[in-house]
């Protein structure tokens, strides 16, 4: 079979190659790729910067964003032939730490959890893949390839969890939520955030495109410029970009008693100066700042349930380009009008 497959932490190594087919002991359930979707992650990956290979391997298949159709259920699964599935990424780590023994493997401790297609688990672009019956989630059939948006929602599940729980602190009546970035995550945010009894707003740095009509379409308000110029204290904010100019004026806006729950990743330094100011407003406002990662088994359940309750319509403008596997590399280019970009291997 073909795979897309890199050697980590190696530049320019990504290729769509010929390899074996999936070992018996990767799970007893065969699946068939249908769609695979592209997120920064795997650019980090294609560009030297992160990922592991398997245990004694030099290559690793790429990606965490799936959607396949049961080929063979194998013998102990409930799945049948024709089933569409998406894989479960985490596994829990080998120790266990407290939390991945109870199944909370997105809580992990001690960072020895393994990742498909980021960490020591081969992913998911190869046109035939395995997976143990407990690791598939199986995914509302009228959802066909739509069904390659729900592990970035059991992100958002996830995230809105715990957003959920840190407000049960206090008595609390949030009112106004912004989400800061409008690429998937951020959109999915809003579209959950949208169906609850709360003003959402979306804050993105782009004017034209799909996202600003997409916002809209869900009748939240869409921003462009600085979180600082907002003419609103929100109490929630679920802030997408991982950009710490974003990120500081978010703890800097958000109102008293607010929440910001943060799910994106950047990098760059903070001066002790900006680390003591911010931690000031959250003492004063009584803040908090949870940072979200990764999902458990509750989440993909739950995330499968949200996503199949969701308007087919709007969820099928987020996917804004289809890309074949031998183009994987045009795939992880990014263009301005982007939202989804996804890696058909088959027909859904
Ligand atoms: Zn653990």
């Amino acid at each position: 079979m073909k795979a897309i497959t890199v050697e980590p932490k190696k530049p320019g190594t990504a290729r769509f190659e010929d390899f074996p087919e999936p070992e018996a002991r990767e799970g007893s359930v065969l699946v068939e790729a249908v769609a695979v979707g592209v997120c920064g992650t795997d650019v980090e990956i294609v560009e030297g910067k992160y990922g592991w290979a398997p245990p004694g391997k030099t290559r690793l298949v790429l990606g965490h964003e799936s959607l396949g159709r049961v080929i063979d259920p194998g013998p102990n699964s409930s799945f049948k032939a024709g089933d569409l599935v998406v894989g479960i990424v985490r596994r829990p780590d080998p120790v266990p730490c407290p939390n991945c023994a109870v199944g909370e493997w997105d809580m992990c401790t001690n960072g020895q959890y393994t990742e498909r297609g980021i960490k020591e688990i081969h992913g998911f672009m190869s046109e035939r893949w395995r997976s143990a019956p407990e690791y598939l989630i199986k995914v509302d059939p009228s959802l066909g390839i739509l069904g390659v948006l729900l592990e970035p929602m059991t992100v958002i599940t996830k995230a809105l969890e715990q957003v959920l729980l840190v407000g049960q602190r206090s008595f609390w009546e949030p009112k106004t939520v912004l989400v800061t970035g409008a690429g998937p995550i951020g959109l999915l945010a809003a579209l959950r955030l949208s169906l609850r009894d709360l003003q959402v707003h979306v804050l993105d740095r782009v004017e034209t495109g799909p996202k600003p009509e997409l916002v809209r379409a869900l009748g939240a308000t869409y921003h462009t410029g600085s979180v600082l110029d907002l003419g609103f204290e929100p109490d929630v904010i679920v802030e997408c970009t991982g950009v710490g100019s974003v990120i500081a004026d978010s703890i800097q806006k958000v109102g008293a008693g607010g929440i910001i729950c943060l799910t994106g990743i950047g990098a760059g330094g903070v001066t002790g100066r900006a680390t003591a100011d911010m931690a000031a407003a959250a003492v004063l406002k009584n803040n908090v700042i949870v940072g979200s990662v990764n999902a458990n088994k509750r989440h993909w359940y739950r995330a499968g349930e949200n996503l199949a309750r969701s308007d087919r319509e709007w969820l099928s403008r987020l996917i804004t380009r289809r890309e074949k596997p031998e183009n994987f590399q045009h795939a992880l280019e990014r263009q301005p009008d982007d939202v989804k970009v996804i890696i058909q291997f088959s027909e859904a």
